[in-house]
């Protein structure tokens, strides 16, 4: 029986601190959070929601020393935009576990300092797994499933001792490419809408937390490949993720899709995600196939590999 995830990076201005805040972007990007919480009950997908912990907050008394965007970065606003709804969720994270869906809430680091950067050690990344673990259990929420900040996947032995059971790790296809077969395999993806995304094996690494690795991110092959996709008619990304479902049907693994909330930013964005979730719900009521949060495949990884407990 294979399994659709569906995992969203969600970070609002964190996710930009290391550029110029975009004002209007932000505003359709909370936006963005109640569309996509209206369009997953619609269809009754779960997803998880991997979120920046400062999110969490309320309001902030602290520094975020050395922080790469200032440390009181979270006091500032953009134009007309106020600080409460760039560096915290302010009502959004409510929407989301409110949701008739049955979200996971995941973590997403606390402040998006990713686990390369170059401020980078052992002791933040306490600091930042740390501080999101404490800010979500304020607010009532045990995180258990994290993604890593633009995917820098590092400092597992830290995740583990703060009680996390799994992550979100690297595309095989990206891990096993050079750059640039990896540009090349982007381009095909935009124009022809192939390769069919890989389907993954979740497993159990050397540090005890179960690996889900992503299999697609949905907007890979926007911006500068824009042109090139846009004559040949039909979303290729939704043709791609179409085959991705019909082949995890037939299989026992995972297809694992995920993206930002920033991503949407045209009509036509949202029609992607509409056009997949809604294929996805299809293919749930034809098939086998399920859909599943990160936290729920790594249980029941986890307990596969748990060996048969006989007597006792
Ligand atoms: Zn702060
Ligand atoms: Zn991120």
């Amino acid at each position: 029986m294979g399994t659709v995830v569906i995992s969203l990076d969600a970070e609002l201005g964190w996710g930009f601190h290391h550029k110029p805040l975009p004002e209007e972007r932000l505003r359709e990007t909370r936006e963005n959070w109640l569309r996509l919480r209206r369009l997953f009950d619609r269809y009754d997908v779960p997803a998880t929601w991997a979120i920046a912990g400062h999110l969490f907050l309320n309001s902030c008394e602290s520094c975020h020393p050395n922080h790469p965007a200032g440390e009181r970065c979270c006091t500032r606003s953009i134009g007309d935009l106020p600080a409460k709804d760039i560096w915290f969720g302010n009502g959004l994270i409510d929407e989301v576990a409110t949701a008739s869906a049955d979200h996971e809430i995941a973590s997403h680091g606390f402040t998006h300092i990713h686990f390369n950067h170059e401020c980078m050690d052992s002791e933040l990344a306490s600091l930042e797994v740390r501080s999101c673990v404490d800010a979500a259990a304020s607010r009532g929420f045990d995180l258990t499933s994290f993604v890593c900040p633009v995917n820098k996947v590092g400092h597992r032995d830290v995740l583990v001792e703060h009680g996390f059971d799994c992550y979100r790790g690297v595309n095989p296809a990206v891990e096993s490419q050079n750059t640039l077969t990896w540009q090349a395999t982007k381009l095909s993806s935009s124009v022809l809408g192939r390769p069919t995304p890989p389907i993954v094996d979740p497993h159990v690494d050397e540090h005890g937390l179960v690996n889900v690795p992503a299999s697609l991110f949905l907007f890979n092959i926007d911006g500068k490949y824009k042109k090139p996709f846009s004559v040949v008619g039909t979303d290729p990304v939704v043709r791609q993720v179409k085959s991705g479902v019909d082949r995890v049907a037939e299989s026992d693994g995972v297809l694992h899709l995920w993206f930002h909330p920033h991503n949407l930013q045209t009509a036509q964005h949202y029609e992607r995600l509409h056009s997949i979730v809604r294929y996805v719900d299809r293919r749930r009521e034809e098939s086998d196939v399920r859909v599943e949060t990160m936290g729920e495949v790594a249980d029941r990884v986890k307990r596969a590999k748990r060996p048969a407990s006989g007597l006792e």
